[in-house]
């Protein structure tokens, strides 16, 4: 077991951990997985995101001082917003072919489709919404009768599912002013930014403004900080290793939590989540997987060709694994940068500025699954978007991802702002909410992969990708073993 690289001890817990699942929801005993081994899983979640949070400071930090100087860092932040931009912006385009070639939503039985329409409608009439394609159920006597019952269903089902919460945020969005997102990222106080989590984006702003500052005093003085951040962030670093060693037990842990609380007592329960959504799943997952596979590997060959494809899924797939198991990019970051680094020979300049920043506005499985996930429930509802909806939807599925916290189902709460911006109800949300954490495990993964082909790109046109390492390939978890 000694001689395993750890990718490899991760799988093997990883799989474990859906076995574990599976047998203990057999034999009844998922109150006993969910109450004494889910925690562990969410203790390992809470120690990579306690890493990954000072990192994302002092690596942004450190990142900006050790450039030099305010041109190149000017011209490579350039560079890895627009990439970022360009990749995303690709994503969500081969997610809107795809769910149009495929059309999953056209594949439930008409009669549920028509059901479904009717609901819309009164649903947009209570909202005030013009419904843009012409039909309109609600004014037509042979659904009268039906549209009252769905009607009074429509307000029993909302309550239940009591998605209140979630309805105020697109209520407030709805309330502000266009400029507020960059408003949001200016913060009053840091250490309040420090202490919610999901603000990334300010204490990426307070990072680069602190390593544009430091680039401006007077050497003695900035030389000190420098030296101090790059030391912290080592120590960091360590606490990285030392939290991978334990990893393969987290990961059978945490998978062994989530498939337990999808599952309960009743594995069948599973199957039967699926069957509903499996058109809908398959396209997600198609398109996530031509991502990591086909779509990135591609640009690599294109713009970095010393890469080769096997090379770069050795090099990564530690930070792949650990994204698949823990669904969120923020705490995979501190492993992503320690394999971008080690394992693609990605220079620390550029990785401990390009990743920080990518984990949390690029994501691009996020974005493509959003762009799938809204036409796919317009189908369901017999609602055909036009050409200028769907590039509303590229719009602001582009922005929801950027402004999606790298956490475990970020993604599903952006959702609600693109489906407000096309006019359509943000509720539908619940009707994928079932298979969403198994697609949020995947897109993870598309979020990782996609940062590290970035920063293998950036570093490529600086001049400092060096692959393979030549003088230590197998510093980051064993991974040529
Ligand atoms: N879980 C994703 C991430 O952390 C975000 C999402 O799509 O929900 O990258």
């Amino acid at each position: 077991m000694k001689n395993i690289a750890l990718h490899w001890k991760i799988i093997i817990g990883m799989i474990f951990g859906i076995l574990w699942a599976l047998l203990s929801s057999t034999l009844g005993w998922s109150a006993f997985t969910i109450n004494w081994i889910d925690p562990f899983g969410i203790i390992f979640i809470n120690l990579l995101k306690l890493i990954a949070v000072p990192l994302v400071l002092f690596s942004i930090i450190s990142g900006v001082a050790n450039i030099g100087d305010p041109a190149s860092l000017g011209r490579m932040g350039g560079k890895t917003l627009l990439i970022y931009l360009i990749t995303t912006v690709a994503a969500i385009s081969l997610g809107l072919v795809l769910v149009n070639t495929f059309k999953p939503g056209k594949l439930i039985d008409e009669q549920s489709r028509i059901d479904n329409r009717i609901s819309y409608e009164i649903w947009a009439s209570s909202q005030g919404y013009e419904l843009k394609d012409g039909i309109n159920y609600l004014q037509d006597p042979i659904f009268l009768q039906r549209a009252q019952k769905i009607s009074d269903l429509t307000k029993t089902e909302l309550k239940e599912v009591s998605l209140n919460d979630r309805l105020d945020v697109a209520k407030k969005r709805k309330e502000i002013t266009p400029l507020q997102p960059l408003v949001d990222i200016v913060p009053d106080n840091f250490f309040y930014s420090l202490s919610n989590n999901g603000l990334m984006l300010q204490i990426i702003f307070f990072a680069i403004f602190f390593g544009i500052c430091l680039l401006f005093i007077p050497n003695d003085k900035a030389k000190p900080v420098i030296k101090l951040v790059d030391s912290i962030m080592e120590v960091f670093l360590k606490m990285v290793d030392f939290v991978m060693q334990a990893a393969p037990f987290f990961v059978f842990a945490l998978l062994a939590g989530v498939v337990s609380k999808m599952a309960g007592d009743d594995i069948g329960k599973v199957v039967e989540i699926f069957k509903g959504l499996s058109w809908y799943s398959l396209t997600v997952l198609f398109g996530l997987l031509l991502m990591i596979f086909i779509i990135y590997p591609l640009i690599l060959k294109i713009f970095v060709k010393k890469i080769p494809y096997k090379g770069f899924f050795k090099a990564m797939s530690p930070a792949q694994a650990l994204a698949f198991s823990t669904s969120s990019s923020a705490a995979t970051l501190p492993v992503t940068m320690e394999c971008v680094e080690n394992n693609l020979g990605v220079d620390k300049k550029i990785a401990g500025f390009v990743l920080p920043i990518g984990a949390t506005v690029n994501m691009d499985g996020t974005s493509m699954y959003q762009a799938i996930a809204v036409i796919f429930l317009a189908q369901m509802h017999m609602i055909d978007l036009t050409l200028g909806q769907q590039l509303v939807v590229v719009a602001t599925a582009t922005l929801a991802s950027i402004g999606s916290a790298a956490v475990p189902s970020a993604g599903l709460v952006m959702l609600i702002i693109v489906l407000d911006s096309v006019g359509l109800n943000p509720a539908w949300i619940a009707i994928i909410f079932p298979v969403d954490r198994i697609l949020d495990m995947f897109r993870t993964v598309v979020n990782v992969t996609g940062d590290a082909t970035v920063s293998a790109i950036i570093a490529d046109g600086e001049s400092m990708l060096k692959y393979p390492k030549a003088n230590n390939p197998s510093k980051t978890f064993g991974v040529d073993s």
